[in-house]
């Protein structure tokens, strides 16, 4: 589904140029849910966005859904963006001033759907994530988790190849983070492949693959299983 090899960036500040990701490879198959930890400054949110067609590597290759991402134009890009990728983020990202219906008609609106089709499916999408009593509402009368599930519709109204989630909880309580972790998990059990970033391994955990970023570089990439099994036996010896 997904393939990266050697990705590297770096990014310019004043005249030094500061290395970001080192040469990441990671290969995620169709219907996997696999969450990505590491340390605050690790580059998993660069990462992200090399995934998510926000940004570009300066080498390396990507292949989505059989796409070679690396070798496209802008333009292609932007239509990749569009057809092939649902991204959340932490702070949702919603259009403040629009209905969560419109919100989620808004990616179908450039990939050129019909009025109807739009509608139906924006609908469709929010009964998904449990909201279709708050269709009209706007982002300032929903919770934090309600405009969460707002961004998950709208992430996966074109019907992607891949659900990208940048620290999808990070705004949220610990109830509606549940929530929204529940969300994923039901969508992955859809046949959804997820990628989620998140600093907590409570949240990891519903993910089933576990990749640690440090410094740029993955250091760890195992089943959430093992990791589990090394931090409970770590505290064992500690205690
Ligand atoms: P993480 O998501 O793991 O916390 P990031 O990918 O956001 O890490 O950031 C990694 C490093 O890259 C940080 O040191 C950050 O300051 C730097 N960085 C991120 N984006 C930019 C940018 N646009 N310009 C310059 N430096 C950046
Ligand atoms: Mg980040």
């Amino acid at each position: 589904m997904l393939h990266v090899e050697g990705l590297t960036k770096s990014y310019k500040t004043g005249d030094s140029t500061l290395p970001i990701l080192k040469g990441v490879s990671l290969l995620v198959e169709q219907g996997e849910f696999v969450a990505i930890m590491g340390p605050s400054g690790s580059g998993k949110s660069t990462f992200m966005n090399m995934l998510g067609c926000l940004d570009r590597p300066d080498s390396g290759t990507y292949t989505l859904d059989g796409i070679e991402i690396s070798s496209l134009k802008d333009k292609q890009l932007a239509h990749v963006r569009n057809q092939k990728i649902g991204f959340v983020f932490q702070s949702f990202n919603l259009l403040a001033r629009s209905t969560s219906l419109h919100n989620v008609e808004l990616p179908m609106m450039y990939a050129g759907l019909s009025r109807t089709e739009r509608r139906s499916r924006a609908v469709e999408a929010l009964k998904r994530v449990g909201l279709a009593e708050r269709m009209h509402h706007k982002p300032t009368q929903l919770s934090g988790g309600q405009k969460q599930r707002v961004a998950i519709a709208r992430a996966l109204v074109n019907r992607p190849a891949i659900l990208l989630a940048d620290e999808p909880t990070g705004n949220l309580d610990s109830r509606s983070g549940t929530e929204i972790m529940a969300m994923f998990q039901e969508l992955h059990g859809q046949g959804v492949t997820i990628i989620l970033v998140t600093h907590e391994l409570d949240i990891a955990q519903h993910a089933q693959r576990i990749v640690t970023f440090k410094d740029g570089v993955i250091i760890r990439d195992e089943p959430v299983e093992d990791r589990l099994f090394a931090t409970s036996s770590a505290e064992v010896i500690v205690t």
